[in-house]
């Protein structure tokens, strides 16, 4: 496991200006987290509520404990984490192969949330959050343990989902593939959305998606290589 340190510190800061780049941090609602060590207690740290990006500091980042019963008061920085560092928590005490987690509002994804549109396998592509599908968790108000632990719940299985009303959620290995998943995820939607719009959405059938599923987790072995398109 990684440790809190400035290496990791400034790798998350970069990960957080990146999500601006690829423009799928909207108006500061976009947080991201990494699994870390610090001294005896083992946590994640995030990002801070309420700071620009632009403006981040290694020392506005905030180390949360993964102690349960979780408790905001347990945070350590001079800054309050993210108002969704529950969430966060929760992906990591379901998913123990889980070093990273993004959250966006990232526009095309969330208007298919809002609609409770789940992503079907029009596209070959919607293997890489883990299944033939990316699918949408019920709505839970923003920043509560209903909405932390129904996020939570939907990536047991799969690495990406969408959130009823509100956003995306993603998670990876890395800071960097917890990254380029909901970046690919916003992709994905944008694409869905003009595909529906030139009427019924044709699918990749059931075997086929099995196929790619296969390939996908062949692809996985070799952490040195992204998965290309
Ligand atoms: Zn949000």
């Amino acid at each position: 496991m990684r440790t809190d340190d400035a290496k990791l510190r400034a790798e998350l800061i970069r990960t957080a200006r990146s999500m601006n780049e690829r423009g799928i941090n909207v108006n500061k609602s976009g947080n991201v987290s990494a699994r870390c060590r610090r001294g005896a207690s083992e946590g994640y740290l995030i990002t801070p509520t309420g700071v620009p990006y632009g403006e981040l500091e290694p020392e506005d980042l905030v180390f949360m404990p993964l102690e349960e019963p979780l408790d905001a008061a347990s945070a350590v920085g001079r800054l309050r984490p993210s108002s969704e560092w529950e969430m966060h928590a929760r992906v990591y005490l379901e998913r123990a192969d889980v070093e990273a987690v993004v959250h966006t509002h990232s526009a095309y994804a969330t208007a298919l949330a809002c609609q409770n549109l789940p992503i079907p396998a029009f596209h070959y592509m919607v293997a890489a959050a883990g299944g033939a599908s990316i699918d949408v968790a019920p709505y839970r108000r923003f920043g509560t343990p209903e909405l932390a632990k129904a996020g939570a719940e939907m990536l047991r299985e799969k690495d990406a989902c969408l959130l009823e009303h509100h956003g995306v959620l993603a998670c990876g290995v890395s800071l960097e593939k917890a990254l380029s998943l909901a970046a690919e995820v916003e992709n994905l939607a944008r694409q869905y959305v003009i595909v529906r719009s030139l009427g019924e959405p044709r699918l990749i059938d059931e075997e086929e998606m099995r196929e790619v599923l296969r390939k996908f987790r062949h692809y996985g072995e070799q952490p040195a290589r992204e998965v290309k398109r």
